[in-house]
C-alpha cells in the first residue's frame, strides 16, 4: 500500500486528478479526508510500484510507502495527532511538554527538591525511576513500590502528573495505580509480554526506542499496545547506538519528523539518555523543540555528582532552569509553547 498525501487546502480537482491517475494504472485509491487535509491509499501489488507521476501532480504533498503491518500506529487509520491526557497534561496538542525529575526516586528530600524545582520551572510531568534497568546486577536497582510512592506523593504536592518506568508484566498493575504515565524502558521495546500488559492497562504509555531498534520496529512495538485496546500511546526516541563513541548514544532527531510521517503518535525527545553528558543536553533539547517533537524528557538532581544513577547526564537545577529560559522564546516562535515559570518564593531566614 501506498500513501499519497494532499498539501493542506488541496483543490478537489487535484484529488480528482490523482486518483484517475493511479486507476489509470489499474490501482484502486481511496481517499480519506480529515479536517486538515485528505489522504488517498493506493493498493499495490509491492513497494516497488512506481507513482513518481502521482507524486508531481498539483497539490500532492508526498508519496509514501506504508507497511501493510502498521494499521492502528498509522496515519492512514487516524490522520488527526493523538493527543494523550496524562493527568490533565495534554501530550501532543499545542504545548511543549517538558518531563523532567532524576533517573531514580533516591530519598524523600531528593524527589521532593526535583519536583519544586520542576514545577518552578515550568515543567509538566515529574520523573523518577523506581524499578531501574541498570546495566550491572551490582549497581542501584531503585527503591521499588517506596519509590513509587514518593514519586506520587511529590507530584501531588506539586500539581505534576508523575511518570515511572515497569519492567515486569506483574507489576503493571502496582505501577499503574500509583503513576500517571508507564514508561516502557528502551531495553524492553520488544518485551512483547510487557507490551500486552500495557496494553491492557487503563493508563498513558510512554515507549522508549531501543538503542538498536528501527523506527519501523518501534511503530510494530507500539501497535502491540494499541491493538491491546490501549490507545493513549507516546513514543520516545533517547539516542540510538552508532560508531560515534564521544556521546552515550547518537540522538536521532530525525525520528522525529519520520515518526511524524508516519504516525499520529506523539513524539518525545530524551536528549540525557542520548547524550550521557550534561553539557550537551540544553542543545539538544533545543533541537528537539525545532524539530516538532511533543516535548523532552530531562534528567535532573540537587546534586548530580552523587547520583545513585545516570550523574553525568543530570543537569543541577540551575542548569536546568537555565535551559528552560532558552527554549521558551524558542517555543513562541515554533508556536508551541511551554507553561509559564513560576518562580520560587524567596527563603525567608
Ligand atoms: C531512564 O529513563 O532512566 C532509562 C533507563 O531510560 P532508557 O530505557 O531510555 O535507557
Ligand atoms: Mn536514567
Amino acid at each position: 500500500m501506498m500513501i499519497v498525501t494532499m498539501r493542506p487546502g488541496a483543490a478537489v480537482s487535484e484529488i480528482g486528478a490523482v486518483i484517475r491517475t493511479c486507476q489509470a494504472q489499474d490501482l484502486i485509491a481511496v481517499p480519506s479526508h480529515g479536517a486538515h487535509r485528505t489522504v488517498i491509499g493506493v493498493v499495490t501489488a509491492d513497494r516497488s510500484t512506481d507513482l513518481s507521476d502521482v507524486a508531481d501532480l498539483p497539490g500532492v504533498e508526498q508519496v509514501s510507502p506504508v507497511s501493510a503491518s502498521f494499521k492502528l500506529v498509522g496515519r492512514e487509520f487516524r490522520e488527526e495527532p493523538t493527543v494523550v491526557d496524562a493527568g490533565g497534561v495534554r501530550i501532543g496538542g499545542e504545548e511543549f511538554v517538558v518531563m523532567a525529575g532524576p533517573c531514580s526516586v533516591e530519598t524523600p528530600d531528593q524527589i521532593e527538591a526535583c519536583a519544586r524545582q520542576v514545577a518552578a520551572c515550568g515543567g509538566r510531568i515529574l520523573r523518577g525511576g523506581a524499578y531501574k534497568p541498570r546495566t550491572s546486577p551490582y549497581s542501584f536497582q531503585g527503591l521499588g513500590e517506596e519509590g513509587l510512592e514518593l514519586l506520587a506523593r511529590a507530584g501531588a504536592r506539586h500539581g505534576l502528573p508523575t511518570i515511572t518506568e515497569v519492567m515486569h508484566p506483574d507489576l503493571v498493575a502496582t505501577v499503574a495505580a500509583r503513576a500517571d504515565i508507564l514508561q516502557i524502558g528502551a531495553r524492553n521495546v520488544q518485551n512483547y509480554a510487557l507490551l500486552e500488559a500495557v496494553g491492557r492497562a487503563r493508563k498513558p504509555v510512554m515507549l522508549k526506542r531501543g538503542l538498536m531498534t528501527t523506527i519501523e520496529e518501534l511503530l510494530l512495538a507500539a501497535e502491540y499496545i494499541l491493538a491491546g485496546g490501549n490507545r493513549q500511546v507516546i513514543l520516545c526516541e533517547r539516542g540510538i547506538r552508532t560508531f560515534e563513541t564521544s556521546t552515550r548514544n547518537t540522538l536521532d532527531v530525525t525520528a522525529v519528523p519520520v515518526i511524524k510521517a508516519q504516525s499520529h503518535l506523539p513524539v518525545i525527545l530524551d536528549p540525557s539518555h542520548a547524550a550521557g553528558l550534561r553539557e550537551f543536553v540544553p542543545a539538544l533539547a533545543r533541537a528537539a523543540l525545532a524539530a516538532g517533537a511533543d516535548g523532552i524528557m530531562i534528567e535532573t538532581h540537587p546534586d548530580p555528582a552523587r547520583a545513585l544513577s545516570d550523574g553525568r547526564q543530570s543537569l543541577d537545577f540551575d542548569t536546568f532552569a537555565a535551559m528552560m529560559d532558552e527554549l521558551r522564546p524558542i517555543g513562541e516562535a515554533m508556536r508551541r509553547p511551554l507553561a509559564p515559570a513560576e518562580p520560587l518564593e524567596e527563603e525567608t531566614a
